[in-house]
């Protein structure tokens, strides 16, 4: 682990793209005060001019139409983040590639877009979900790097948010505000 004072610029993830079922506790506390594809919209202008992916889950994707178009008018990276929001850690290579096969193809049909990572959900990864991610051509992209991590002044060459979090929200702007200001470090 690399420890530096100087903030790099990574790529930001953003998780839980286009999600709308099996929301977590937080995630529902968090829709108490506007929808997912608010936040998105928040998160996003905060985070203009910066390099981002987004993992999408695919279920969503023929509900949240303008959320779609939004993401093709602004030409955003998209990766595979499932085809539900499920712990897939627990399910055997058959039903893995299952869901991986067809939310892939979704994905890439939506977009126009190949893709090419897999983030797994809730991070949670098994033996067979590599198998399946190597048969499906796909990187098994394990980022466990936060931005309370980059506040720590660790570069890392990619962070994952949680869009839908005030406090994931709060430390990008830290992030930002000391990138354009190095004297602060
Ligand atoms: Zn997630």
């Amino acid at each position: 682990m690399k420890i530096s004072k100087k903030y790099m610029k990574p790529r930001i993830v953003l998780h839980d793209v286009c999600q709308t079922v099996f929301l977590s506790s937080s995630q529902i506390k968090a829709i108490n005060s506007m929808s997912l594809f608010d936040w998105f919209k928040k998160a996003m202008n905060l985070l203009d001019n910066q390099k981002v992916k987004l993992a999408v889950v695919a279920e969503g994707l023929s509900q949240e139409t303008k959320w779609v178009q939004f993401i093709k008018d602004n030409k955003l990276e998209v990766q595979c983040h499932g085809m539900w929001h499920i712990e897939m850690h627990k399910f055997d290579y058959k039903r893995i590639y299952e869901d991986l096969v067809l939310a892939k193809g979704i994905i890439e049909n939506t977009f126009d877009q190949k893709i090419t990572e897999f983030h797994p959900p809730k991070l949670k990864v098994c033996p067979a979900m590599y198998e399946v991610c190597k048969d499906l051509q796909m990187n098994l992209v394990l980022a466990r790097w936060r931005p309370d991590h980059l506040l720590q002044g660790i570069n890392v060459p990619e962070v994952y948010i949680h869009y839908w979090s005030q406090r994931h929200l709060n430390q990008i702007r830290e992030v930002l505000i000391r990138q354009q200001s190095p004297e602060k470090l």
